[in-house]
């Protein structure tokens, strides 16, 4: 026999009204959620965001300081040194293609956009390493244009959630767009992916500590047990993340305070 797809037999009403739930919970669960790349300008962000593929966004952060200050604007990056840019972000992996993509994309600003990142969705994806996840990162964090950022966090939880079926990026992005206010999309999306890293994780989800285990017809993928499930919480926030799901943070052991978040 085959299971039902979460949340399958809802109504579009009654998927909607649960889906904004969801958005005022996570508001509540995660009031630091925020763009987790450290940039102080769209461009900053343009290079951290190519960095961030296939890595940690902790990692990203400890190399973009001195990378920042030696590439400060789109010409700097267009006539970098390949082997002394290669070595700079090398701990972040893929060394090598993403180089290729930060000097590629410097020379396509100054070619086309007189050395600045545009501010618009169809001008973005036509930058070398830039794709539509990449766009709406840097629409929604430094241009203030709502995007929801549909990343492998996102996609799972809106599955788990049972708030869309889809399985291609853009569609999903269409599928839950339609159930939230556009100003709200951005706030939603960081705190979609905060919930992911250190709630409603890939392998183990920590349902027995989760603020949404009433509204998540996946409840049950992980540990229901407050002591089992209050070991998976992580970050630096773990207790109040427990004590916001009802859960003793007296079992949220000094690990999960300290571990780094994916
Ligand atoms: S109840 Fe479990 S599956 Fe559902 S959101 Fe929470 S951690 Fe994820």
């Amino acid at each position: 026999m085959t299971s039902s797809p979460p949340g399958a037999s809802e109504t579009d009403l009654g998927r909607k009204r649960r889906a904004r739930k969801i958005g005022r919970v996570l508001a509540e669960t995660h009031p630091d959620a925020h763009c987790e790349l450290d940039h102080s300008n769209a461009l900053e962000l343009a290079v951290a965001t190519i960095l961030s593929a296939q890595c940690t966004d902790k990692k990203v952060n400890e190399v973009t300081p001195k990378l920042f200050a030696r590439y400060p604007d789109a010409a700097a990056y267009a006539g970098a040194d390949r082997g002394e840019m290669e070595e700079l972000i090398r701990p972040t992996g893929f060394y090598r293609n993403k180089t290729d993509s930060l000097l590629k994309l410097g020379q396509a600003l100054l070619d086309r956009y007189d050395g600045k990142v545009p501010g618009r969705l169809v001008d973005l994806v036509t930058l070398p390493g830039i794709g539509r996840k990449t766009a709406n990162v840097i629409l929604g964090n430094a241009f203030d244009v709502p995007g929801i950022t549909v990343d492998t966090h996102f996609q799972r939880l809106v599955h788990r959630w049972g708030l869309t079926t889809e399985t291609d990026p853009v569609k999903i992005e269409h599928a839950i767009g339609a159930l939230y206010d556009k100003r709200d999309w951005t706030m939603l999306s960081h705190r979609i992916i905060f919930h992911g890293r250190r709630v409603c994780h890939a392998r183990k989800p920590a349902c027995g500590a989760c603020t949404l285990a009433r509204l998540c017809p996946s409840y049950g993928t992980g540990p229901t047990e407050p002591a089992a499930a209050a070991k998976l919480l992580k970050g630096p926030r773990a207790r109040d993340l427990a004590v916001a799901a009802g859960v003793d943070p007296e079992l949220v052991p000094a690990q999960a305070v300290t571990a780094e978040v994916p």
